[in-house]
């Protein structure tokens, strides 16, 4: 029996209906006031762009994902990429303690580090594949040019914001009693490296067991709420360093998202003894149509 023919599955879609809407609204609050368009190289705001143009593919397919209770669970995966998202901007938004560069450096110093992974990327790492196209080589090594020569413009020596970057950023949110993105990006890693098997496995109480492909209410409603406040957190922090005053107003709607009733019913297992219930209505009726 589909799910889609149950009320609870669509209060369930009408949820995620809601969180689609954030990038949107992030969108509207980020340029309410300003310009059209930022300087090319202008920072921290272009690499937050950047930044964030990746993190709302991932964002929306992690969403997508949640809509369909048989590959839900994997929206695990993508949740590494929003955390390391998150991570990024909470970096260029305060650093580690005791580094006393500007928000605008510290951008300049995660560029040069995806330029610098680009160009290893290029020349090293996709070598087995054959020859891309030289200009996307050309345009990799400019790039690099030119990203070096505005981080030493800005007067910092460092190599690089890089991706092995991401873990003591999120230990130290940790140490500050933001503890649950460092856990949720080790468990999100731990599914990425395929170590998590485990996740849909059932003991079916005879010595065998079964793997339950179908996520339930209560698991994809957890994932929902890490996915939102992965992204919007980060959102939060980007409009701090952007457009200051709509911070208060993007927040309230993440704690309004994750505090839906939608969302707490789900996370108390109250929508899985819901659908139990319609899907035993639902057979009870068909039985009285035969
Ligand atoms: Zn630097």
């Amino acid at each position: 029996m589909p799910l889609a023919a149950l009320p609870v599955e669509r209060d369930f879609q009408d949820l995620l209906d809601a969180a689609e809407r954030l990038p949107e609204l992030f969108g509207q609050l980020a340029a309410e006031g300003l310009p059209a368009m930022v300087e090319g190289d202008d920072f921290p705001e272009s690499t937050l762009r950047r930044l964030h143009a990746w993190a709302v593919l991932e964002y929306r397919a992690a969403l997508r994902l949640l809509r369909h209770a048989d590959v839900a669970h994997a929206t695990e995966v993508l949740l590494r990429g929003l955390l390391e998202f998150y991570s990024h901007v909470a970096w260029i938004h305060e650093g580690l303690p005791g580094d006393t560069r500007a928000p605008k450096t510290r951008a300049t110093c995660l560029e040069l580090g995806i330029a610098t992974e680009a160009n290893t990327t290029l020349t090293q790492k996709l070598a087995g594949w054959g020859a891309p196209d030289p200009r996307v080589h050309a345009a990799a090594a400019q790039r690099l040019q030119d990203i070096q020569a505005v981080h030493v413009a800005e007067g910092c020596t460092c190599k690089g914001h890089a991706y092995r970057d991401v873990q003591p950023m999120l230990k130290h949110l940790e140490s500050a009693g933001i503890n649950w993105p460092y856990g949720l990006w080790v468990v999100s890693s731990a599914a990425a490296h395929q170590l998590l098997p485990g996740r849909v496995e059932i003991d079916l109480g005879d010595r065998t067991s079964d793997f339950l492909t179908i996520a339930t209410y209560t698991w994809r409603a957890s994932l929902l709420s890490y996915v939102v406040r992965a992204y919007g957190l980060a959102g939060v922090r980007m409009l701090d360093m952007v457009n200051s005053h709509n911070v208060a107003r993007f927040h309230q709607s993440i704690e309004q998202l994750v505090a839906d009733v939608r969302m707490t019913d789900a996370l108390e297992e109250k929508f899985d003894h819901r659908a139990f219930g319609e899907m035993d209505k639902l057979a009870r009726a068909l039985r009285e149509v035969e």
